[in-house]
């Protein structure tokens, strides 16, 4: 997306690391958006709490950077509970698995982040103590092996995935709960940044406020770490306080697209345009002209570009839009790069 900052957040430093856990909201009423989510998580959390009980297992799916940990974070919060937190790809062996588990307290929350990414074998570990809070676990070597059973206590396992579509069936099927989280609107993004900049302690005014929320690709993750940049801009050529002006030439020096659309958005719909004429084409053939997964075109990208109006779904396949010509100075009549 751009040379000078990592806005998905994949290589953030650790000054930065720190804000984010400032700016991570911990309960119900300072997380906004997904308002469906969040009144019915409100409910089962209450009904566990009276009852005394685990949660029951929450899926939570969506692409990153929209609260999927946070939401994880404020549910155990809300239980007046503990979290761990681990990921798929970290645990390779069952041990691992187990280890974790027996450490848990009563009530506690597991968060498994990328959950699509465990390994079979550690997931079908993961049935027993899903479903009746119960590990085998194999003691001793050589002829005197043998597996004994242990007890764990009620637990609530958080599952998060951008992947839904690469979980299992049976591992599925072991969520009571199930959420996907969507984009966020403009409206909404803008009172994330009014909120995170409170909290740095920086003034803002409310135009640049939407600026910056319409260039954050829906994602509160970008809206904080664009937010973060502009305070620097701010800070250093201007007076610190944060206006339309100085964010306006913040986004440009930092070459964030006016539409919030990153650089695989825009290798996407340059694709379509350029190599099959706008379209329609399927998803697979996007995927092997930009060398990206079919299955995380699907999931993470495309859902935006179709909540933009820069794509259409159609029965033929994918359908670049008037507005994607538009958007890429690209002449729909020509083909030819015109710089609108
Ligand atoms: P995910 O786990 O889905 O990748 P995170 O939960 O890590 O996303 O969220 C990324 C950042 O975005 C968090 O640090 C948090 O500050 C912010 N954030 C996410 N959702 C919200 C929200 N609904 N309201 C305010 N801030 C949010």
């Amino acid at each position: 997306m751009t040379d000078f900052v990592d806005l998905r957040g994949d290589n953030v430093s650790e000054n930065d690391r720190d804000l984010d856990k400032a700016l991570r909201p911990d309960s119900f009423g300072d997380f906004s958006g997904q308002d469906k989510i969040v009144e019915n998580l409100k409910i089962f959390v209450k009904a566990a709490n009276m009852r005394g009980e685990a949660l029951d297992h929450v899926l939570l799916h969506g692409p990153p950077g929209l609260g999927k940990t946070t939401l994880s974070n404020i549910v155990a919060h809300e239980l007046g509970a503990n979290m761990k937190v681990t990921s798929g790809p970290v645990l390779d062996k069952p041990g691992d698995l187990a280890g974790l588990l027996t450490n848990l307290e009563y009530r506690d929350v597991l968060f498994i982040d990328e959950i699509h990414r465990l390994s079979p074998i550690v997931e079908e570990y993961l049935y027993s103590a899903m479903e009746d809070y119960k590990i085998d676990i194999m003691i001793d070597k050589g002829p005197s092996a043998r597996s004994i059973q242990l007890e764990l206590n009620p637990f609530t396992l958080v599952g998060a995935t951008t992947r839904s579509g690469l979980l299992t069936s049976p591992l599925r099927a072991r969520f009571g709960i199930n959420c996907h989280l969507e984009y966020y609107d403009v409206k909404i993004l803008t009172g994330i940044v009014q909120r995170s900049s409170r909290i740095l302690d920086t003034h803002i005014d409310e135009r640049a406020a939407i600026e910056i929320a319409g260039r954050s690709r829906g994602t509160p993750r970008i809206v904080n770490s664009l937010l973060r940049r502009v305070r620097d801009f701010a800070q250093v050529k201007g007076n610190g306080k944060i206006d339309l002006e100085i964010t306006r030439y913040a986004l440009e020096a930092l070459n964030i697209d006016k539409n919030g659309l990153d650089e695989m958005d825009n290798k996407i719909l340059q694709t379509i345009i350029e190599k099959f004429k706008g379209g329609p084409v399927g998803i697979s053939t996007i995927a092997t002209a930009v060398g990206e997964d079919a299955g995380t075109i699907e999931e993470v990208y495309e859902p935006f570009l179709i909540k933009e109006g820069f794509i259409k779904r159609t029965p033929r396949g994918r359908e670049v839009t008037d507005f994607a010509y538009k958007h890429l100075g690209i002449s729909k009549a020509s083909d030819d790069m015109l710089l609108f």
